[in-house]
């Protein structure tokens, strides 16, 4: 193949101070600036000023480059619930909180937003969405970015785009329409790219319409570069750039990780031979150079940034998550007000449910963070409650798919004597390679192991530690990894055997092959344990072993002894959701049911006690089949480290629950308009609903879900008044209008006025949406006052993207604005007469 034109000046970066550094620089320095140094740095080269960037996940923390309980990291609500603030102002100062932690970390290059859409609710990823609704998604998203950039930290907005599911993400052909792509799942990429102003953007692992992500010419090049002008760089999910020539001409700039891949010198022989011109390359590197000058990478090219203070870290402040936490909980339902609780009326509560002591704070995969502490809802309630009623704990039944982590205190290491494990890498020969202590008994690594360790290596990671049972009984021992696991106690071997290799390398880490045994053990003996873990030759992903502990339960005796604590309480709070390997990255879930016997529990609850108030603890949609027999329901999605708190604050009173769905809650699985996301025998993914995603769906189809997208109770009540609304628009212009609600509760309260747009719809337009969110705003207001909104309807929502003519066309006729407090309740409404543009 010739080269031709490969870059079009119009898709190319501006020419701007680092063009010249880039003309000093050899076709072969240059193809190895645009390949990762290592896992999660860029090259540095210092002939050019160019230190390493450091690349971190992830949207609900930042991790760093390792994960390592030495490091911990403020873990925030995970994304979906950023989506339930509804609060852009909030999510930016989050972002701003979160770019500054990165920025103390060394961190310049920050892997988040993810900007996916809720396509399913299987979507095992989509605790680290905001919204099954593009606007909402597009308003949060571009606050986060900002917010990040602010700090002095690259944002990267990912995956683009059509991977909205994960189960066969790496291969499968999301089939999308174009008009579906632009109404739909290109709009919060666009709104980071031109509202954000995000320097980087992930590509994808999938295809979008038979072209993978990394090579889509039409929507890397046409698209993203020329249309909207992205002048920052297109990263590749990692590992997802498969292929030298396509990706380089598709568009993608920079392939990560590294040192290897399908570029480096193989890059800087296609420049020489001309199947990617020069000029492409140099574009790459000029996009690469101009984040690093803004991420302050660039000596001698001033950067708006400042360098990277690599001091102490600073962690987003506990206090600040713990009220974002509150703001992002929905009250579903609160029947008879029984919420908030009052304390001086109660004695007894009874704290219920497999989340109350394990909660889940965060989804799994390449989001997840070693938390700097964690406020269950079982202790922070006893101390919410110290002195004025008595708590007790039951967690009713068992949902962990892998064991957890034996009790903080109950292992010690047989070298130092410390709480935690003693860490050896062994050689081929059983040689020691290197030791350490570590506090930890579930660990994973990147980078950083001696040579000699890992995928299709001979040597070994050893963990030994004595294991001190509070009480006596029988336990279950289980060891976790992808390879061979040995797990001794005493000498004597309790499991030798192999597991498989699962499908998607991120597995390795989020849910690797387990291995149990049952072993009893007498109260105050000290048991030693020994893992051998041999990872397994054709491995693939981060390494990682754990070791879990728990005593043996039976659930029939878990759920009687909750029922107990139940009947003699004056509060019955049960805590049910997710597992830790519930919601992940690289899986899909296999249905919307709460795992175990939860459903159970709260049944059992809710017939012996009158006033059940339920807590949801999960990142994405569950049934509820009982949902209407409990008085309270709390959607508390995984609210990262301060959930405890946050939640006792909420129950308490001392903060309202200012959520509002992002996502609509079926009543049924069948009820979805799209339920199973997975590829056909051909890898193909039909985006078959077109337009009709989420509560789109549920409006075209006519169907009730349990609770509507948007909803949300709070504390106090609002009455909607009116709405200042112009009569006609012209097309290209916003409309501005105002809507004048009231507080008539007793407390003050936050409220989010939704606006929905109706098109006027005519016969042809089958699949065309019924209303679609169009602006938003959070206002607070006393009890009796009133509070005006003031929203903007910008122009786009009066457009829609016309295949015919590849463009945006803006129809004449009458649109209805409707406004109120969810999808499914809207008091106000107004008629505006969209005009032609002005000549
Ligand atoms: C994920 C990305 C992530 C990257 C680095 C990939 O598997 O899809 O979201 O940023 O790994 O951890």
């Amino acid at each position: 193949m010739t080269a031709g034109p490969q870059l079009d000046p119009a898709d190319a970066a501006p020419a701007g101070p680092v063009t010249e550094l880039v003309a000093a620089l050899a076709v072969t320095e240059k193809a190895r600036l645009l390949t990762g140094a290592d896992s999660w740095r860029t090259p540095a080269f210092e002939a050019i000023g160019l230190r390493a960037m450091v690349t971190s996940d992830g949207p609900a923390g930042v991790r760093g480059t390792t994960k390592d309980e030495r490091k911990p990291s403020a873990c925030l609500p995970c994304p979906s619930a950023l989506g339930a603030t509804w609060d852009t102002e909030l999510v930016y100062s989050l972002a701003v909180a979160l770019g500054v932690e990165a920025r103390s970390k060394g961190v310049d290059v920050l892997l988040a937003p993810t900007v996916n859409l809720m396509r399913t609710p299987l979507g095992g990823r989509g605790f680290e969405c905001f919204a099954e609704d593009p606007v909402l998604t597009a308003r949060i998203a571009s606050a986060y970015v900002r917010g990040v950039q602010h700090a002095g930290v690259a944002a990267t907005v990912k995956h683009f785009v059509g991977n909205d599911s994960e189960t066969g993400r790496w291969n499968y052909d999301a089939r999308i329409a174009e008009g579906v792509l632009r109404e739909v799942y290109l709009v919060p990429f666009e709104a980071c790219v031109r509202e954000g102003g995000t320097l980087l953007i992930m590509a994808a692992y999938n295809k979008v319409n038979g072209s993978p992500m990394t090579e889509n010419v039409r929507l890397l090049r046409d698209v993203l570069k020329r249309e909207w002008g992205f002048a920052g760089v297109v990263i590749s999910d990692w590992d997802a750039a498969r292929s030298t020539q396509a990706t380089a001409l598709g568009g993608l700039d920079l392939c990560m990780p590294g040192p290897d891949g399908p570029w480096g010198d193989l890059l800087a022989r296609a420049v020489a031979d001309g199947t990617v011109a020069a000029e492409l390359l140099d574009d790459k590197v000029v996009r690469l150079l101009r984040v690093a000058r803004r991420a302050g990478a660039l000596d001698g090219v001033d950067g708006h940034l400042p360098a990277v203070a690599a001091a102490a870290p600073k962690l987003a402040d506990p206090a600040m998550l713990r009220r974002t936490a509150a703001a992002s909980f929905v009250l579903l339902r609160n029947s008879g007000d029984v919420l908030p609780l009052d304390p001086a009326t109660i004695r007894r509560v009874a704290v219920i449910g497999p989340n109350a002591v394990y909660p889940t704070i965060q989804g799994g995969g390449s989001a997840g963070v070693i938390a700097a502490g964690v406020s269950t809802p079982a202790r922070a309630l006893q101390s919410a409650l110290a002195g004025r009623a008595d708590v007790s704990v039951a967690i009713g039944c068992q949902t962990w798919q892998l064991l957890p982590e034996p009790p903080a205190g109950s292992l010690r290491d047989p070298v130092t004597r410390e709480h935690g494990v003693w860490l050896e890498f062994r050689d081929g020969e059983d040689r020691p390679l290197s030791a350490e202590h570590r506090a930890s008994a579930s660990l994973a690594w990147w980078d950083g192991v001696p040579a000699g360790i890992g995928w299709g290596e001979p040597g070994r990671i050893v963990l030994s530690a004595s294991f001190h049972a509070a009480e006596p009984g029988p336990y279950m021992l289980s060891v976790a990894g992808v390879g061979r696991l040995r797990l001794t106690a005493d000498g004597v071997t309790l499991i030798d055997d192999v597991t498989a290799i699962p499908d998607d390398p991120v597995e390795a880490m989020t849910r690797p092959g387990e291995l149990r045994a049952g072993l009893w053990l007498e109260p105050g003996t000290d048991t030693a344990l020994r893992v051998d873990f041999w990872p397994a030759a054709d491995g693939a992903g981060p390494l990682a072993v754990r070791l879990g502990i728990v005593p043996a339960a039976d659930d029939e005796a878990l759920l009687a002894e909750a029922e107990a604590a139940a009947a003699v309480a004056d509060a019955a709070v049960v805590v049910v959701g997710s597992a830790e390997l519930t919601e992940s990255e690289g899986f899909d879930r296999p249905g919307l049911a709460l795992p175990g016997r939860q459903d159970e529990l709260v049944s059992r609850i809710a017939a012996v006690h009158g006033k059940t108030i339920v807590v949801v603890n999960s990142g994405m949609p569950v049934l509820m089949p009982w949902a209407e027999r409990v008085a309270a329901i709390i959607y508390a999605w995984l609210p990262g480290q301060a959930f405890g708190d946050a939640l006792a604050d909420v129950l308490l009173g001392a903060a309202e629950p200012g959520g509002r769905l992002p996502v609509t809650l079926p009543a049924a699985e069948a009820d979805c308009p799209v339920l199973h996301a997975t590829p056909d025998e051909h890898g193909i993914l039909e985006y078959a609903e077109g337009l009709l995603i989420g509560y789109r769906g549920y409006d075209a189809n006519g169907v009730t879900p349990r609770y509507p997208f948007g909803h949300g109770l709070g504390y106090t009540s609002w009455a909607y008044e009116f709405i200042d609304c112009p009569a006609d628009v012209t097309a290209r212009d916003d409309l501005e209008l105002t809507v004048t609600i009231r507080n008539t509760g007793t407390r003050p309260g936050k409220e989010v006025v939704q606006v929905y747009l109706a098109e006027p719809l005519r016969s042809a337009d089958r699949g065309r949406p019924r209303r679609v969110l169009v602006a938003f705003a959070a206002v607070r207001a006393e009890p009796g006052d009133p509070a005006q909104a003031r929203l903007t309807i910008p122009a786009r929502a009066f457009a829609r993207y016309d295949e015919s003519v590849a463009d945006w066309i803006w129809p004449d006729g009458d649109y209805t604005v409707h406004v109120g407090r969810s999808s499914r309740d809207l008091p106000l409404s107004a008629r505006v007469r969209s005009a032609p543009e002005r000549g």
